[in-house]
């Protein structure tokens, strides 16, 4: 717990969140400012600032945080979706606590491909 980080406040449940699920070491919530139809965060419990310091860090919970995000993807947007990790200021990161954003549904922006 980082008592700095906003999202180790959501799962200390210091700030509400519209959870969809929670796990042992994962909780996944909303976005509050949604840029697809379905657009959730799925957040492991384990502070770590992105997720190549989480892969370095625990095998186990990365393994889990990308469990959870299928499992949420599948139940909340039938299996399509676009998997977003930032990482880093200049990749658009503003929270530094790692979340995978699942995008689903009719999404706002398009990715360059
Ligand atoms: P990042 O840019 O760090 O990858 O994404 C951070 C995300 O967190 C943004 O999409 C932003 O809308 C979301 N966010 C920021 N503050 C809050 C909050 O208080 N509650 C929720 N549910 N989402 C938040
Ligand atoms: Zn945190």
């Amino acid at each position: 717990m980082n008592s700095d980080c906003l999202f180790c406040r959501i799962i200390a449940g210091e700030i509400p969140a519209d959870v969809v699920s929670e796990t042992e070491h994962t909780i996944a919530f909303r976005d509050i400012n949604p840029q697809a139809e379905v657009h959730i965060l799925v957040v492991p419990r384990l502070h770590e600032p992105d997720i190549a310091s989480l892969a370095a860090a625990d095998a186990d919970v990365t393994i889990a945080l990308l469990a959870e995000t299928r499992r949420v993807a599948e139940a909340e947007s039938g299996g399509q979706y676009r998997l977003v990790f930032n990482t880093g200021e200049a990749a658009g990161q503003m929270v530094f606590h790692v979340h995978g954003h699942v995008l689903g549904g009719q999404i706002h922006d398009r990715l360059p491909s």
